[in-house]
């Protein structure tokens, strides 16, 4: 077994690092504050190829595959989870559905310029009377000659209001249709989509939450993406990818939150001591440690496999299921350790506390990821 990074991963690590040290941190507060990523920082990360970082090179992209990928998160995370948010809608549920079933000429149209940066990908699965039920949507799709005519509604999705493509999943009805689900590219520009209510949220606020509503959207059968009545599988193989960058992303906040923790606990002065002196905070600590360590055990491991061509579903709601609970223990542990400092917006900790709460609701809550482990469990001969 060989767990060494290669030096290509470590000097995209390097780089990651520098950016989020000098240019990303500085402004994750402002992200917070102002709900809005900033134009120029879009700019700034699709220049230095970090919206395509896992993209074959002939489609845009920067050919570090799915470790590339996480590497990148897992640095973005450690700074401003609304930014990883943003580049996770983007990439990984965005675009990524087109680089795994486009055709060629979809992969030419539309994922070079999602992989450059030069437009921006979303990924709309969620309607108001399907979350977990995510594959009973009422958006509909009904075949005409050339086109489906689309026509539904879309709840909470991220970069939504302000993206050029959409993966959409839709039922296709019409004749010789059987209403299964399918998915399609969109397109802002399409006639009678258009986006409505932004949403006010507790963390992540930087990162835009939307309404999307479709009237009669004429969407061209060559968007069409995967085969007719494959959504489910599509939605499923694209949440694989999004649900290790999730983890990725989880993992470089809870390195951050260990290590402002650990740094504050020799700082902070408390019955004549260093608070890092008394064993309560030594055991906390360890704890944060020990939870960081299986944290990116098990999500480079999977990264890993999904690279070597294997089956992750299990593993990869697994890597969700647990990163996403140990960050918010972690964080929570980290605030312990603050004290009232904690709870203080001009500390990170308190907008890192808010941040990690949403990772345990999307792409899937953690009931949904305990299903779909046990699922696999009592179905696969593999345990
Ligand atoms: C900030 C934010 C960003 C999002 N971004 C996107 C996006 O970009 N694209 C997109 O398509 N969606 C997005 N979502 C939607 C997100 O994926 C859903 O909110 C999530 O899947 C849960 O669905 P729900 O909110 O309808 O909850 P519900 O499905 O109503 O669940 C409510 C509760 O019931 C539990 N539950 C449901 N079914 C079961 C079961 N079978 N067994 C046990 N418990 C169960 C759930 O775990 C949960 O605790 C986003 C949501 C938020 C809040």
């Amino acid at each position: 077994m060989d767990f060494t990074f290669t030096d290509e991963q470590n000097m995209l690590r390097e780089m990651v690092r520098k950016f989020v040290d000098n240019e990303l941190k500085p402004i994750a507060e402002k992200i917070d504050e102002e709900e809005k990523i900033p134009r120029d920082l879009i700019d700034k990360l699709a220049e230095l190829g970090f919206l395509g970082i896992s993209f074959p090179v002939e489609y845009g992209g920067a050919g570090m595959g799915e470790m590339g990928y996480c590497i990148m998160q897992e640095e973005i995370g450690r700074g401003c989870a609304s930014t990883a948010t943003f580049i996770g809608a983007h990439q990984s549920i965005g675009a990524s559905g087109i680089n795994m079933f486009g055709t060629e000429e979809q992969k030419k149209k539309y994922l070079v310029p999602l992989a450059e940066g030069k437009k921006i990908g979303a990924y709309a699965l969620t309607e108001p009377n399907a979350g977990s039920d995510a594959y009973t949507s009422e958006t509909v799709a009904e075949e005409k000659d050339d086109h489906f005519l689309l026509n539904g509604q879309k709840i909470f999705i991220t970069n939504g209001s302000f993206a050029d493509y959409f993966t959409v999943f839709a039922k296709t009805t019409g004749e010789g249709n059987d209403g299964k689900l399918s998915t399609f590219i969109v397109e802002k520009e399409f006639p009678g989509f258009s986006v409505g209510k932004i949403e006010k949220k507790m963390g992540i606020r930087g990162s835009e939450t939307a309404e999307l509503i479709f009237e009669d959207v004429k969407v061209p059968k060559e968007n069409l993406l995967g085969r007719k009545g494959r959504g489910v599988i599509v939605g499923m193989k694209v949440l694989n990818t999004g649900r290790l960058g999730l983890g990725a992303a989880a993992l470089g906040a809870a390195k951050e939150a260990l290590k402002l923790s650990a740094a504050y606990s020799k700082d902070r002065v408390q019955f004549g001591k260093k608070i890092s002196q008394f064993q309560g905070i030594q055991w906390m600590l360890a704890d944060m440690a020990m939870e960081v360590y299986n944290m990116e055990s098990i999500l480079y491991r999977t990264a890993w496999m999904y690279e070597e061509g294997k089956n992750v579903t299990r593993e990869a709601s697994i890597v969700k299921l647990y990163c996403s609970e140990a960050l918010d223990r972690i964080v929570d542990q980290a605030m312990q350790i603050y004290g009232g400092y904690g709870y203080i917006k001009e500390f990170p900790i308190e907008r890192m506390y808010r941040d990690s709460r949403i990772n345990r609701i999307f792409e899937g809550t953690s009931e949904i990821q305990r299903m779909i482990i046990a699922r696999d469990i009592l179905h696969s001969r593999n345990l």
